[in-house]
């Protein structure tokens, strides 16, 4: 059947539909950036709590698409009342529940009207974001807001319409001081670190080119919260959406697809007001940087570094190449002698388990994320900053170095086999050109300050990563594995 409210009572377990009526349902918060993470960890955490709260019923979401290509987002859900299908899976078996928790959606991507108009409403007391990196329009190496990114300029010719992220934020905020409604806690739950902090001083930069006074009461009135947040979402493949219908019996045009790990930290700042999502697992705490730096060194660093090497061995899914004990092995001791060592005291974690863990998540063969998304979608300084802190603590770093010289080779966009990779990257065809320059040299590569600044002429770097990219490009991936496998002897 197709989804929709009137439907739901024809859906059958094991699919689980909400235990609240999906018309009582609310606005509270306005998320941009409605791709399927955020429908896989926040609204899923919303929904949760709106099963156990029927006072959480007022924070339901509203999700719009700032870009062209989430017209599909609005035609997609639009019809379905709003309501999408969450398939949580690992190795032990999966659920399939319908998520409730979004109030409506809004496609922003011709005109910001609706979307302000919107957050203008004094019951939206949050705006959250994911938006990915490329949302804040920073200036790739100082990450403050770039005066000179096109969305900023064009936001600064026309502020009441704005088409940014940052733009939208600024602008709904001003209407609130000049309406004299409170302003939202703005929420960034992208991955990106000292996220809260990032979206603050976006949010000022651009405040400030506008009108001084505006950045000086934004300064003062609002807040914005750092959160870590983890679920691995792959992006939902057309064939799972003909699974879910000939297996389920639900025709969904947007069903998302994800694990069951799910995390959530979040800093305690909403001063007007909040979900208790901590009743439905997420942790509130005073400081996030310790757990997202966790994160990022050991999730999104070995997840970068298995999907490098996991590439050019020929593998297309993550958990193929961790089928490959080679690779496994190659990440827990990435993890054990290189990545892990940099960390502080995380409060609360058990960090051997939280790395066990991590193995087995990326193992899972129920989610066919792919390596390509994670090259991708990771920023390399995933790599270069525990290379960075290796350096000045003047410790052995060949492991990250491995996982470099496999990122400098995948960014020639050709792989060992001949075929094309398609290199998404802002500079990638300047990537191209210098990696068919230096071919094992990796230092025509290493020279790109806008990457690693003065990291990358550093003879403790240069040295292993030429070591690596020369052995890959002579001997290929999988020989130069079972030789980092033989060091690890
Ligand atoms: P997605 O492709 O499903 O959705 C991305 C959303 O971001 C879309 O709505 C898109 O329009 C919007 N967007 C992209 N570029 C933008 C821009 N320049 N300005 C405004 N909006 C823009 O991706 P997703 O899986 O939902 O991931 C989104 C973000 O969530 C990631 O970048 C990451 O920061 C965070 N995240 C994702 C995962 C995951 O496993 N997918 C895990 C943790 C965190």
């Amino acid at each position: 059947v197709p989804l929709n409210r009137s439907n739901l009572a024809q859906l059958q377990p094991p699919v689980q539909v909400p235990r609240f009526d999906p018309a009582a349902v609310t606005g509270g918060i306005v998320h941009l950036g409605l791709g399927g993470f955020h429908r896989a960890h926040m609204a899923r955490y919303t929904h949760n709590l709106m099963e156990r709260r029927p006072d959480a019923l007022s924070w339901g979401i509203t999700g719009a698409g700032l870009m062209p290509a989430d017209r599909r987002m609005q035609e997609s859900l639009g019809p379905q009342d709003n309501l999408y299908t969450l398939v949580e899976r690992d190795a032990a078996g999966e659920t399939v529940a319908v998520i409730a928790s979004l109030a409506n959606v809004i496609f922003a991507g011709d005109s910001s009207a609706a979307l302000l108009d919107a957050i203008d409403r004094p019951q939206i007391r949050i705006v959250s974001l994911t938006v990915t990196e490329h949302g804040y329009c920073l200036n790739r190496s100082t990450k403050q807001l770039d005066p000179d990114h096109a969305l900023v300029r064009a936001d600064l010719t026309h502020p009441e319409r704005p088409a940014s992220a940052i733009g939208i934020i600024v602008e709904a905020l001003r209407r609130r001081r000049d309406s004299g409604v409170a302003p939202f806690t703005a929420m960034s739950c992208d991955n990106i670190q000292h996220n809260g902090t990032v979206l603050r001083e976006a949010v000022l930069a651009l405040a400030r080119l506008r009108d001084a006074a505006l950045a000086d009461w934004i300064a003062g009135a609002v807040s914005f919260p750092s959160t870590m947040v983890d679920r691995i979402t792959p992006v939902t493949a057309e064939a799972d959406i003909k699974a879910l219908a000939d297996r389920f019996g639900i025709i969904d045009r947007w069903p998302v697809f994800s694990e069951t790990f799910t995390q959530w930290v979040i800093e305690d700042r909403f001063p007007t007001g909040r979900p208790a999502w901590q009743d439905v697992g997420a942790q509130f705490v005073e400081d996030v940087a310790p757990y997202e730096f966790m994160k990022l060194r050991l999730l999104n660093g070995s997840h970068l570094a298995v999907a490098g090497v996991g590439r050019l061995a020929g593998y297309v899914t993550i958990d193929e190449a961790m089928a490959d004990p080679l690779i496994t092995r190659y990440m827990s001791a990435l993890m054990d002698r290189e990545t892990g060592p940099t960390l502080p005291d995380v409060p609360g974690i058990d960090l051997p388990q939280y790395k066990k863990t991590l193995i087995e998540r990326f193992a899972n063969p129920a989610i066919k994320d792919t390596v390509e998304r994670v090259n991708t979608d990771a920023p390399l300084n995933i790599l270069v900053d525990p290379i960075r802190d290796r350096l000045r603590a003047n410790q052995p770093l060949d492991l990250l170095a491995l996982a470099l010289a496999a990122w400098l080779r995948r960014v020639r966009g050709e792989d060992e086999q001949g075929q094309t990779i398609d290199v998404r990257h802002p500079l990638a065809e300047q990537l191209r050109v210098k990696a068919i320059e230096g071919g094992p040299d990796p230092r025509p590569l290493l020279r790109m300050v806008q990457l690693f600044g003065d990291t990358g002429t550093d003879p403790r770097l240069v040295g292993p990563v030429q070591k690596w990219l020369e052995s890959l490009y002579a001997k290929g991936s999988r020989e130069t594995l079972a030789e980092a496998s033989r060091v690890l002897k």
